[in-house]
């Protein structure tokens, strides 16, 4: 039925958010990072998720473009829980390059979003994570790359684009908006 992609920066909450929709609707879902992480580990690349954004950009776009691959033979409504942009030691990764959006052909893009100061706290506060405890003028620039890219991705596919605020103690809500913007 096709493919929704999930965004958010990390911290912000996408994956608890689409989660938590899966348990009142029927999809499938995948985690593009899990995939990711599945083949630069048996690769012997890296020893956790974290450390795939650091690995050379080609190396990271090889295993990017393997992983579409695998994401594209799952049927059904799939939901693809992956990053509009990586923020590598270097730069923005795109992530979803022209070569993803052609294997994926995304019917929708959902940009989870919050507020600066609540994606900084959650961070803060989650420790299985090694990720950067960026300043919020960082946080701030993440987003804003993602919308504009997300356009982008939207302009090469007809993908309709949602935004979806999740900010704090407002989960359910977060979460019927979700529910109700889907378009398949
Ligand atoms: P996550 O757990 O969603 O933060 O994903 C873990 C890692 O997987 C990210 O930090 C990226 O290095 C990688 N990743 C996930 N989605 C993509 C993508 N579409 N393109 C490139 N790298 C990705
Ligand atoms: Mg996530």
């Amino acid at each position: 039925m096709g493919v929704i992609v999930v965004t958010g920066i990390p911290g912000v909450g996408s994956t608890t958010v689409v989660k938590k929709a899966l348990e009142k609707i029927e999809a499938n879902y995948v985690n593009y990072g899990d995939v990711m992480f599945e083949i630069a580990s048996q690769r012997g690349l890296v020893s956790h998720r974290d450390e795939i954004r650091k690995l050379p950009e080609d190396l990271q776009r090889k295993i990017q473009k393997e992983a579409a691959e695998r994401i594209a033979s799952m049927g059904g409504r799939v939901f693809v829980d992956t990053h509009c942009t990586v923020r590598t030691p270097r730069g923005y990764l795109p992530g979803l390059p022209k070569w993803v959006l052609e294997t994926l052909k995304p019917k929708q893009i959902i940009l989870v979003e919050a507020d600066p100061e609540e994606i900084l706290r959650r961070r803060i506060s989650d420790e299985s994570r090694k990720r950067e405890k960026s300043p919020l003028e960082d946080i701030e620039e993440h987003q804003e790359m993602n919308r504009k890219v997300a356009m982008v991705y939207s302009t090469l596919t007809g993908a309709i684009v949602t935004i979806i605020k999740n900010h704090d103690n407002r989960l359910d809500e977060a979460v019927e908006n979700f529910v109700k913007s889907l378009v398949v």
